[in-house]
């Protein structure tokens, strides 16, 4: 990544598109940030909208691109709502934005000559049949379940990628995700790093779905800009997992919060949702080899960043761990 190489981030005002902004300004780049800010917040672009090498676009994934955009040199996809609460009340727009999103991306991609990376997903491995998750693996997804809308989408986004790069010669990359979170996820998210840290700040228990021992593995979202960044810039296609490979059950996830927060308000038992997937953890050997990528920050060190943020986003002091 050079500076001054034109690049559109789409979902931009996401949680993991405004810190993927924030980097590539840092690298010198002019960053287009694309959103329509259906989960995405104009707050977290906040402190870069007076920057000169960043334009914001308020616009939809799955319409061409503003004209601006022609001649970008990289587009990062970043346009989805990742959270399985969030998407599954809009199933047909989150399987729009990861289909048709990416065809209109694929075309500007064409046009300009861009390099595409696609965020594709741990989910496209489903139940996973094999552990820890391969990228050769064909996954296991249920494609009428309700986590169809994410998972097909992305699969289906995948499949589009690979076909126009054979067929048309269009340069594509593909990072498959796992869990990531950090500061600027948004309180109302619905997913279980977000649940059991606003839960804990308010003194409420945390609500643990099925038993608990279902697992992932979390990766700070530092390490997952890191990955990408360095993924375009390999010009490789994968896909790549970008993940950290130290898996957690959601019981002792629901502890670790509440050590790091000092919360003793224990847990409650919820239904698992159904098609929950039972364990996830990323094969992190081609990341390794390929781009010379580890995740550098652990699980505690990332939940105390994220609680500190929580604490100063919802303005709730809430309990402290002992000294
Ligand atoms: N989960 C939980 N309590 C919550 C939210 C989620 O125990 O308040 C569980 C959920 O059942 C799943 C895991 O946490 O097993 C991760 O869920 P999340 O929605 O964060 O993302 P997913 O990895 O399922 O897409």
């Amino acid at each position: 990544m050079r500076p001054g190489e034109r690049v559109l981030v789409t979902g931009g005002a996401g949680f993991l598109g405004s810190h993927l902004c924030e980097q590539l300004l840092a690298l010198g780049c002019e960053v287009m940030a694309l959103d329509d800010l259906s989960s995405g917040d104009l707050q977290h672009l906040a402190p870069l909208l007076e920057h000169p090498r960043l334009r914001f676009v308020h616009g939809d994934v799955c319409l061409p691109p503003p004209p601006e955009a022609e001649g970008v040199s990289r587009i990062f996809n970043l346009a989805c709502p990742a959270s399985p609460a969030l998407y599954q009340r809009q199933p047909v727009q989150t399987v729009l934005a990861s289909v048709l999103g990416v065809w209109q991306l694929l075309e500007l991609a064409r046009r300009s000559g861009a390099r595409l990376l696609q965020a594709s997903t741990s989910e496209v491995y489903g139940d996973a049949l094999r552990h820890p998750q391969q990228e050769e693996d064909w996954g296991h997804v249920n494609p009428v379940g309700p986590r169809a809308c994410y998972d097909e989408g992305k699969r289906c986004a995948e499949a589009m990628l690979l076909s126009y790069a054979q067929q048309l010669g269009t340069d594509v990359g593909i990072a498959r995700l796992f869990n990531t979170y950090g500061p600027r996820l948004n309180p109302g998210d619905g997913r279980v790093v977000c649940n059991f840290i606003v839960q804990a700040l308010r003194g409420e228990p945390l609500t643990l779905y099925g038993n608990g021992t279902q697992t992932r593995s979390f990766c700070y979202v530092d390490d997952t800009v890191r990955g990408l960044i360095a993924l375009m810039a390999s010009g490789l296609r994968g896909p790549v997992n970008l993940g950290n490979p130290e898996e957690c059950s959601m019981a002792t996830l629901a502890a670790r919060v509440q050590a790091v927060t000092g919360s003793a308000s224990g847990v409650v038992c919820r239904p698992l949702p159904p098609d929950d997937p039972r364990r996830r953890r990323p094969d992190i050997r081609l990341a390794r080899q390929w781009l010379g990528w580890t995740p550098q920050v652990d699980l505690d060190t990332g939940l105390r960043r994220t609680v500190d943020y929580f604490r100063a986003r919802l303005g709730v002091d809430g309990p402290r761990p002992a000294p």
